[in-house]
């Protein structure tokens, strides 16, 4: 019986790649006086690589851009990232704040649904705590102590595709894997949660259109329906417990 729902969070509860930690790269990359700018193709890109830092060394090394920087002459690599990275998340979180990032409408449709349900809600996600919260702060402000559990790149730093995450999420909620369902956008995503045993709920984002291959489901209107997906598609959290006790039948 489904009795845990485990969010991810960027491209998941809202198009933050997009509108939120783009935007606050290139800011960063502004405030240090370097002249690169990351496009929304480009982002796309370098989304293959999780995790904010290690997208911007792999920037550094792949495209190798001019360090010329304000800041005088770069000590090293590891510093100059760390840096950009420091700044990039205070412009995120004022980005957040300020309304940038908007909670997508079917994902608060289904969180909603859940908690009248009362269904476990946890989040799990390769972004910092600092992210999160100042995500949740905005975003859902009455809601945020409905979570049980939030595991952030602080708590769990392997990230995802390794499962590690979920695994760690479904051991504090004290749940087995059919237990929960886990929600995600990326492949990345997908894959770490798959690897723990749940099953998961596609919501298609911006940079992640396509189904995952082994996902139970796709949520309607999140983004385009893609005509040449003929899998399963669920309107909320209904469709889904149905779809979940056929499975388990
Ligand atoms: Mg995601």
């Amino acid at each position: 019986m489904l009795k845990a729902l485990i969010f991810d969070v960027d491209g998941t509860l809202a198009e933050t790649e997009r509108d939120g930690h783009r935007v606050a790269f290139n800011a960063a990359f502004r405030d240090a006086g370097l002249d690169w700018h990351w496009d929304e193709q480009l982002y796309g890109e370098l989304l293959r690589v999780p995790g904010g830092r290690e997208r911007i060394a792999h920037f550094i090394e792949r495209h190798a851009p001019s360090l010329d920087c304000e800041w005088g002459e770069v000590r090293s690599i590891d510093q100059l990232v760390a840096d950009l990275h420091r700044g990039k998340t205070a412009h995120y979180t004022a980005l957040v704040a300020g309304g940038q990032v908007k909670l997508r409408p079917p994902v608060a449709e289904l969180l909603r649904a859940a908690r009248r349900a009362g269904l476990r809600l946890a989040i799990a996600t390769t972004t910092t705590r600092a992210n999160v919260t100042a995500l949740l702060d905005h975003l859902l402000p009455k809601a945020r102590d409905a979570f049980d559990v939030i595991l952030t790149a602080d708590e769990v730093p392997a990230k995802k595709p390794d499962p590690a995450i979920y695994r760690e999420a479904l051991a504090r909620l004290r749940l087995a894997p059919h237990e929960a369902i886990a929600v995600e956008d990326s492949e990345a995503g997908a894959r770490a949660a798959l690897g723990a045993g749940l099953r998961v709920l596609h919501v298609p984002s911006v940079y992640f259109p396509q189904r995952v291959d082994g996902v139970t489901a796709r949520l309607a209107g999140c983004g385009d329906d893609d005509p040449a997906d003929d899998g399963l598609v669920v309107r909320g959290l209904a469709d889904l417990r149905a779809v979940e006790q056929a499975l388990a039948a």
